[in-house]
Order: C-alpha cells, then structure tokens, then sequence
C-alpha cells in the first residue's frame, strides 16, 4: 500500500515545504483520507483517479479544499464524488459547508453525465468498501464526531487515528488486528501547551507517549502527522526524546510503501 501526506504549503519556487497545515492522505493514488489539501496538491493524473474521499471529521484543516476540489472537476465529472462520513460528519457537512450559502450543496447537482458528489454513510462498527480498500471506523475522542481508521487492501494494514486525545476503543481496535504495518498518529502541540491539547482534545508527546502504552502491536512504523507548524521544531525535538522504536515524523510529499 502505497500512502503520501499531501502537502499543504509551497515555497516561492513552488517546491512542498515541510509544514502540514492541512490533512489529506492518499492511498494509491486513489482513495483520499481527508481532503485539506485535495484541490491544491494533487498531479493531474491523481486528479483524475481520486473519486473515494474518507472524511474523518468536518474540522476546516481536513476539509478545506474539498469543495474546490468538486468544483474543479464538476464539468468532468464521469461519476459523482463519493464522501465517505458518518451520518453525523454528512449532517454538518451539509449544514455548515455545502449550504448554499459557503458552498454549493453539489450533492443536490447534475452535470450532464449526472450527479457530481454522493454521500456515503459509513457504520462505526464493522468493516466497509472503499474502492478496493477494507476499511473500520472507530470513533476517537476529539471536540466534534471524529473517526480512526483501520485500513487494508488485504495485504498491509494501517491505522489512521485522526485528531484525538486520550482514547480506548480506537486501541482496541488496532490491538485487535492480526497485523499492523503503520500507524499515522496525531501529535499537535508541544507539552508546554498542555492545557490547549486538552481542550482541544489533541495529543502532545508527553501525552502521546503515554498513549503509546496501550499499543501492543511492535514493530509497525508510526508516523506522527498534525504537528502545528509554528511548533514543529519543538514537537520532533520532544517526541524524539520519548526514545520510541520507528516513532518519526511523516514527511508531506513523500511516498511511504507497505
Ligand atoms: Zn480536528
Ligand atoms: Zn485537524
């Protein structure tokens, strides 16, 4: 399984710069976890193939660019978009979002091959399809209805654990795989910010250190994504100090196999 962090900020030179302002993962090139920078960072050819979107929460970094990614392709358009949310995330979406008022409600819209976005409601317990993808959603412990991800294309498992703080379900859950090769976990501030990540309901090293106790899977890559860009300096320097076995940071752009 191939999964790239796409960028969120460019330099004059337009080359991708290390700081992750907004959160868009993509899986072989085709099915999209989140969609902060969908419409601003993808090549013309995964422009073309990405039509499964997993939206794991409706916070504005995960879903910036969604609707322009829509608007983009919306005269193209072979077959709609398809939103993957639960029924929760789907309902605020539509009423905060594509409300005719910020943005279209494309999901009410045809082009001339028909309609352009389609929702997809996914259960918070038991396995569903995603193109050619198996995929669990877990509900996490974050300030709005948020999902993890447990992922497979039957081969290599990945988990995904969306912006969270504390949590036991989504370990469960992950424990509970047969085989785990990478986790991308959240660490957004640094620990002298205590008191934001928890009311904010994120992580910081100190707490995600603590976190990563619950994990019995060994030996899988974890990945830390989310870090705030003004702190990421301070961020790595603290979770390096936590000494944990292939715990680094996800490089926006770069491509990571399993
Ligand atoms: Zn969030
Ligand atoms: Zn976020």
């Amino acid at each position: 399984m191939k999964v790239q962090l796409l960028p969120s900020t460019f330099d004059a030179q337009g080359r991708a710069t290390l700081e992750q302002r907004l959160t868009c993962f993509l899986i072989d090139d085709c099915v999209a976890v989140d969609a902060g920078s969908i419409a601003i960072a993808l090549d013309s050819e995964q422009r073309s193939k990405v039509r499964d979107i997993i939206v794991t929460h409706p916070h504005m970094d995960h879903i910036a660019s969604l609707p322009i990614f829509i608007d983009d392709l919306y005269p193209t358009l072979k077959q709609p978009v398809r939103v993957y949310a639960t029924s929760e995330v789907i309902e605020l979406l539509e009423r905060d979002v594509f409300n005719w008022n910020v943005y279209p409600r494309f999901s009410d819209l045809k082009n001339d091959y028909g309609p352009v976005m389609e929702y997809i409601p996914i259960p918070t317990s038991g396995e569903f399809d995603v193109a050619h993808l198996k995929v669990t959603a877990v509900a996490v412990n974050h300030i709005v209805p948020t999902v993890g991800l447990l992922i497979t294309d039957g081969q290599s498992h990945v988990a995904f654990s969306s912006d969270t703080a504390e949590t036991d379900e989504f370990w469960k859950a992950v424990n509970g795989t047969r085989q785990l090769d990478a986790l991308f976990i959240e660490a957004s501030f640094p620990n002298e910010m205590a008191k934001l990540a928890e009311v904010s309901r994120h992580f910081t090293p100190s707490s995600l250190g603590k976190e990563l106790q619950k994990l019995t899977h060994n030996g899988m890559d974890i990945l830390a994504v989310h870090l705030k860009p003004t702190h990421r300096d301070t961020i790595i320097r603290q979770l390096d100090e936590l000494n944990i076995p292939k715990l680094a940071v996800m490089n926006p752009g770069e491509i990571y196999n399993w």
